[in-house]
């Protein structure tokens, strides 16, 4: 039985008020024009008395400890623990969405946990956690939080990691990235009809936060593509999504195409087939594309990592579960080929396990 807690009334930022009363929002591309009383598009943020608040600031749905390679990023301390949480709401309308019964939420039935950002930095680190994790929804819509666990983070060491859809302004982008040190992107299709008829969004801003973390900021970032059958698997989306990825980002961005499982309001679809994913990856490779993994499937080729020197297997991965381990720091131990990405020089031992902890 989960006990509500009371949504909060922080000071939101990235707002402006309008001649005729109203305040826009301008975190995200929506620009969601507000009258006191209303709530945005995400649900979380409001106008209560001619001023933004972020009503989840400090809630949380839960915390989980995962293996890093589950948001996913394989090139970002692999093996390592990462205390993962997210609040409820999002700023996107995925009908296929994975987390719908957080990211839906509009009560607060679901935010069972309370914690300060300085609670959950040291929780990370009783863990033994390398990293905290903003996920499970979009941390853009709670950043002021997400950037207040991560300014406690850093003082203590404690690495974040944003799993996001990449949905926010220029006006947003700066002062959010600023305190991240990693990044999951979810390039959740190439089209524009595909973003707005199965995501209730748009392209081009998304492609926008793609550029920003690769040309304006040392954030390691990795991209998901969550390849739903009939809907964004074409041969020729993935050739053109391809090019777009290897002209603008470089060879060294590792892509993750994942498999779909039938969700929410797109119950009508099968699961993505194994030989699609393996498709999808041969394309974006055969673009120059170094760092190109199939995940949510059995697929220890497509899973692991391969020195792009020499073609020998660098680091075994079956899933979450890692097994071989063939890099010196970030080099290749056969060739010395430099890796992308931030390596210890031994795996984190953390295993397969997703562990939930309750905080207070
Ligand atoms: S963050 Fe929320 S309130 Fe702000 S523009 Fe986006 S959907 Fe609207």
């Amino acid at each position: 039985m989960v006990t509500p807690v009371a949504q909060s009334d922080y000071p939101a930022k990235w707002w402006t008020p309008l001649p005729d009363g109203r305040l826009e929002c301008r975190l995200c591309p929506r620009l969601c024009k507000l009258r006191s009383g209303q709530r945005g598009f995400c649900f979380v943020r409001q106008n209560i008395g001619d001023r933004m608040v972020l009503t989840t600031y400090g809630r949380s749905s839960g915390f989980c400890v995962d293996p890093i390679e589950k948001k996913p990023l394989n090139h970002f301390y692999p093996g390592t623990s990462v205390l993962s949480f997210g609040t409820a709401g999002c700023n996107l309308g995925c009908r296929f969405c994975q987390n719908w019964d957080i990211s839906k939420a509009r009560e607060f039935d679901r935010l069972a946990d309370e914690a300060s950002p300085e609670t959950i930095a040291t929780a990370a680190q009783r863990l033994g956690c390398k990293s905290v994790a903003f996920t499970y929804n979009d941390p853009v819509i709670f950043a002021e939080y997400a950037i207040d666990v991560a300014k406690a983070c850093r003082e203590l060491g404690i690495a974040t990691v944003a799993v996001t859809a990449g949905y926010m302004t220029d006006d947003s982008r700066p002062g959010f990235y600023r305190h991240m040190d990693a990044a999951n992107v979810d390039l959740k299709g190439f089209s524009e009809e595909f973003y707005r008829h199965q995501c209730y969004g748009e392209l081009a801003p998304v492609l926008d936060t793609l550029k920003y973390l690769r040309h304006q900021t040392k954030v390691w970032f990795e991209v998901t593509t969550l390849l739903i059958p009939g809907e964004n698997d074409s041969e020729a989306e993935l050739e053109k999504a391809s090019d777009w990825f290897s002209a603008n980002l470089g060879p060294d961005v590792p892509w993750h195409f994942t498999a779909f499982h039938p969700d929410y309001k797109m119950l009508d679809k099968s699961c993505t087939p194994p030989g699609k994913l393996t498709r999808a990856r041969e394309i974006a490779r055969s673009k120059g594309l170094r760092y190109v993994y199939t995940g949510n499937v059995h697929d220890a080729d497509g899973s692991s990592t391969w020195c792009p020197g020499c073609g020998q297997r660098l680091i075994e991965r079956d899933w979450y579960v890692l097994g071989e381990w063939k890099l010196k720091g970030n080099r290749c131990s056969f060739c010395g080929f430099e890796i992308a990405g931030h390596f210890e020089e031994k795996p984190g031992n953390c295993g397969a396990r997703c562990l939930p902890v309750c905080l207070s």
